[in-house]
């Protein structure tokens, strides 16, 4: 408590935070609290998922508005329904006995609902880009005299295209308020578009080294894309008391991962943008609540949802953006509490898996999947152990009378195999598993590459090596067998290097085709 009270805040907001149990501030809110209480300029705080970056713009936020005053003072623009409900909620925690009023602003609800709370006058509103500018031209919400404008996880606001819609309602903001812009990564094109409307601003800049991934063990096993399913259901039923987040890269992908678990038994659910508004909210209350243990999630709609102590996050197929990876990853071993992330390598994904290790700076270590035995034996030692507390805590009074008149005319093991048997009917058979078949990676590869540049572009090998060097800033190129022709040219590199190369050549492609492309095979042949 001592540290919040260095930063400034009131005996107040002290007291919302005493109730709420939160001891320490976190390393994003000691730097941003005291800068957004004192400082004039406009802020950019950056810091992973999960590092209380709302109370870091929430607290500052309850302090310097105006009670009195009950027109809207700042407005707080958030990628997603839930976030905004959150966000909301966060506030209103932590306002403790100050009057202010936060209205969450967001499609799916009755815009009656929310017309009643912007008549009351409150003085935050959190609200999605598209629903605030209905209520914009509707007239139905004023944001003239704003003092905060807040964008929270904006690059995922950026990456959902929000981007015009922001414009648009920063037009109808006044000119003197102070910009605050909260995100986990910023890729440089938030920075351009955000610069344009920020004065000066202060940079904030939480890295990864000071947050929780050190508690989170990072591990992946090589599988083959058929057998991921069962590699996943395998580490559920290894493991205890399983409550993890699993993430594929589509919406298709996370229905049919989803789907097949709850074929299978599982108290899992999918999350993904096409789900309506209404379910979202009923699925995420049955993950917090723990009705289900296992939540499959595409990265947006997983994203920035507070859903703390995961035992697992489990990368059922990489993301494309190393930045994602640690984003996921920080979604376990938050809190003090270790968790654990596992990946899932195909042989195609396993260049990925060397370049996000590279980027994020992460030591993923591999494993061997559990061997059904392995499984079958866990799942055993746990039902004894769960045996031996009921005894235990003696609370199984009501069945003696039953055990005895079971028990009189058989042998005890008949029984208690019977019983088994009616209770969890395949659950201990190793035929309710699949076979998981060999994997193989090729891990020292490398690449052939097909350039569409030759003698025609004025091309040849030195000129290509420099070429490539200087577009992807690769200081070192490992180029073996350059052939350049008339209006193509050939090379091969080692894979990691070849990875880098085909990522930024196909985010700057000119044409339809990128410049630089994996070769085809006839086309290797040729070079
Ligand atoms: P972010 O926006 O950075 O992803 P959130 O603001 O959603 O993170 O906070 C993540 C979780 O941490 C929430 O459950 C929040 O209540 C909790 N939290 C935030 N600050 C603290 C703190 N100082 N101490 C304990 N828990 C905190
Ligand atoms: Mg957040």
């Amino acid at each position: 408590m001592e540290n919040f009270k260095k930063l400034g805040l009131s005996l107040n907001t002290i007291d919302a935070l005493r109730k709420k149990g939160y001891e320490e501030p976190t390393p994003i809110q000691e730097k941003i609290i005291p800068l957004l209480l004192n400082g004039e300029k406009d802020v950019i705080g950056q810091a992973q998922t999960g590092t209380g970056k709302t109370a870091a713009f929430g607290l500052p936020l309850i302090e310097k508005l105006s009670a009195k005053n009950r027109s809207v003072q700042a407005i707080i623009l958030t990628p997603t329904r839930e976030l905004a409900i959150q966000v909301a909620e966060e506030i209103n925690s932590l306002k403790g006995k100050k009057k202010i009023c936060v209205a969450p602003i967001y499609g799916g609800q009755s815009i009656e609902v929310q017309l009643r709370k912007l008549k009351k006058g409150v003085q935050i509103v959190v609200g999605t880009p598209g629903r605030i500018m209905d209520h914009l031209n509707r007239r139905t919400l004023k944001i003239d005299q704003l003092s905060y404008f807040i964008l929270d996880e904006a690059d995922e606001m950026l990456n959902m295209g929000f981007l015009e819609d922001i414009e648009e309602i920063l037009k109808h903001t006044n000119e003197n308020k102070r910009v605050w812009l909260f995100s986990a990564t910023m890729p440089d094109r938030i920075v351009k578009v955000v610069k344009k409307y920020m004065g000066e601003y202060e940079f904030v800049k939480v890295s990864k080294e000071h947050v929780a991934t050190d508690l989170t063990d990072q591990i992946y096993f090589e599988v083959n894309e058929s057998d991921k399913f069962e590699a996943l259901c395998r580490i559920v039923d290894v493991e205890a008391d399983f409550y993890g987040l699993v993430f594929c890269r589509t919406k298709v992908k996370v229905e049919e991962v989803a789907n097949r678990l709850i074929d299978r038994g599982y108290d899992a659910e999918a999350l993904h943008g096409d789900i309506s508004q209404h379910q979202r909210e009923r699925i995420l209350g049955k993950f917090k609540n723990r009705r289900i243990n296992i939540l499959v999630a595409t990265d947006v709609a997983a994203r920035g949802l507070d859903i703390n102590d995961l035992t697992h996050v489990i990368n059922y197929s990489l993301p494309e953006d190393p930045n994602f990876y640690v984003h996921r990853i920080g979604r376990t071993g938050r809190a003090g509490k270790e968790g654990t992330a596992i990946t899932f390598v195909t042989p195609a994904e396993y260049r990925r898996l060397v370049y996000i290790k590279k980027v994020s700076k992460s030591s993923i270590r591999k494993e061997k999947l559990p061997e059904v035995k392995e499984i079958i034996n866990a799942k055993i030692d746990r039902l004894k152990s769960d045996l031996s507390d009921i005894i235990e805590d003696n609370n199984h009074e009501n069945y003696l009378k039953i055990a005895e008149n079971l028990l009189e005319n058989s042998e005890p093991v008949e029984i208690v195999s019977a019983l088994l048997k009616y209770s969890f009917n395949g659950e201990f058979d190793e035929r309710s598993y699949s076979k998981i078949g060999k994997v193989s990676i090729d891990k020292h590869g490398k690449t052939r590459l097909f350039v569409a540049k030759g003698k025609s572009a004025d091309m040849d090998e030195k000129k290509l090596v420099k070429f490539i060097k200087e577009k992807t800033k690769l200081k070192s190129l490992n180029i073996k067998d350059i052939k350049v022709f008339e209006n193509f040219s050939f090379l091969t590199v080692p894979f990691e290097e070849a990875e880098i190369i085909l990522r930024y050549f196909s985010k700057h492609k000119r044409g339809r085709r990128p410049l630089v492309d994996k070769a085809k095979d006839r086309q290797k042949k040729k070079g």
